[in-house]
């Protein structure tokens, strides 16, 4: 079973378009019982122009640590 943070670094890819087929099916087992990851992707999918080389290109590593505390204690909370 993968955790959280596996399945938000393969949700990054997935919305890239670069998941494997094989990963597909573990984040998609993930997703079934997990809410706090759908509801990072609806968010993530609500933000028009975001994806993973955005986010690298634009988002300052300051910024991109808060978002990673973020949904960690978002995950932690849920649990
Ligand atoms: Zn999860």
């Amino acid at each position: 079973m993968y955790t959280c943070k596996d399945s938000i670094n393969l949700l990054l890819d997935f919305l890239d378009g670069e998941l494997t087929p094989e990963d597909t099916q573990h984040l998609r087992e993930h997703l079934q019982g997990c809410s706090p990851c759908v509801d990072f992707l609806r968010t993530y999918r609500a933000t028009p122009g975001l994806c993973k080389k955005a986010l690298a290109q634009k988002m300052p590593q300051e910024m991109s640590t808060k978002l990673t505390e973020f949904l960690r204690s978002k995950i932690k909370s849920a649990s």
